[in-house]
């Protein structure tokens, strides 16, 4: 058997306070005089404001420039060590801004940490804020010539897509990949809206979309990739492992990514979402290096980078197992 973290990949799905090291988490919860949050509940369904407020327990951790710096490095240690060659760290400088005086020192901190890495920074606004709020954001994003993506996070019940137009029209006219959540609570059409009215090339999650043939052949067709993140689907009730059909979806054409989301809550890096894949799913080495050829494929790498892991997939294929 191929030993999945040696085969090349991106993580294309990855926030910030998601990727801290848990280990970092009871370091730095300790130097703000804080407790350690709980673990998210496994094996139980529960609300998005449950899993939310855990998140924003672990993100009240992160309190200045040199936490956000230490944080990023790390994450990208691991990721390497994971196996990538490429990753996207998903951040939303919303509630860093008071505390470093601005949305551009978060920005720029974050820039150099990532900086001669091979590491992308996705500036995020969040669904629950305005249409507004998310411009603002895009404007700072847009005046950066090395931040690679724009994206919406948290619940999409909570925001009107055609609200954030504006903001994904100023970041995609700045060159910036748009690459919102979508398609998590809501049903396949909120998928179809944020390739049409956010001009998204890559869907978080996405995980309705699968389910509807439709939209499977319209994001085929508009080549519009997911970033599925396996163990981010059961803590809600969304989706099984089982029922994702990654398969499915590579055979109509669509560029799926497999990727890690939070694995600071969810305790699973992206080797082990393609574990589940192999594991669960039942999918071949050759449909887990298919995978892996559109994570890095889809992803804002530099040519040479995507070159030297398309190849490196190869030879991770065409070893023996
Ligand atoms: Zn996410």
């Amino acid at each position: 058997m191929r030993d999945l973290r040696e085969l090349p990949k991106a993580n294309l799905h990855l926030h910030l306070t998601g990727g801290m090291r848990h280990a970092t988490l009871v370091e730095l919860t300790a130097v703000h005089g804080m407790t350690v949050p709980p673990p998210l509940p496994m094996g139980e369904v529960q609300p998005w404001e449950a899993f939310q407020a855990r998140y924003d327990a672990r993100r009240a951790a992160i309190r200045g420039a040199e936490d956000i710096h230490r944080v990023i490095t790390e994450s990208i240690e691991d990721n390497l060590a994971d196996g990538c060659t490429w990753l996207e760290i998903q951040v939303d400088p919303t509630s860093y801004a008071p505390l470093l005086g601005g949305y551009e020192p978060v920005v720029e901190v974050a820039l150099d940490a990532m900086a001669g890495r091979p590491c992308g920074l996705i500036i995020a606004s969040s669904w629950a804020r305005s249409g507004a709020h998310a411009t603002a954001l895009a404007k700072v994003a847009a005046r950066y010539t090395n931040v690679a993506g724009f994206g919406l996070s948290n619940d999409e019940r909570r925001g009107d897509v055609a609200d954030f137009a504006e903001a994904f029209r100023i970041a995609t006219d700045a060159g910036l990949i748009s690459v919102p959540h979508a398609g998590f609570f809501e049903e396949a059409w909120h998928v179809r809206a944020c390739v049409d009215t956010l001009n998204a090339r890559r869907i978080g999650h996405g995980i309705t979309a699968m389910r509807d043939r439709d939209t499977v052949a319209y994001l085929a067709e508009k080549q519009v990739a997911l970033e599925v993140c396996p163990t981010s689907y059961p803590p809600f009730g969304v989706a099984s492992y089982e029922s994702l059909p990654i398969r499915d979806l590579l055979d109509a054409g669509v560029p799926v990514a497999l990727a890690s989301d939070d694995p600071l809550l969810f305790g699973a890096d992206v080797t082990a979402q393609y574990t589940i894949a192999r594991d669960v799913i039942g999918l071949s080495d050759i449909e887990l290096a298919a995978v892996a050829k559109h994570s890095i494929a889809v992803s804002t790498a530099p040519e040479d980078v995507k070159q030297r892991t398309a190849d490196a997939i190869a030879t991770w294929c065409a070893a023996v197992p």
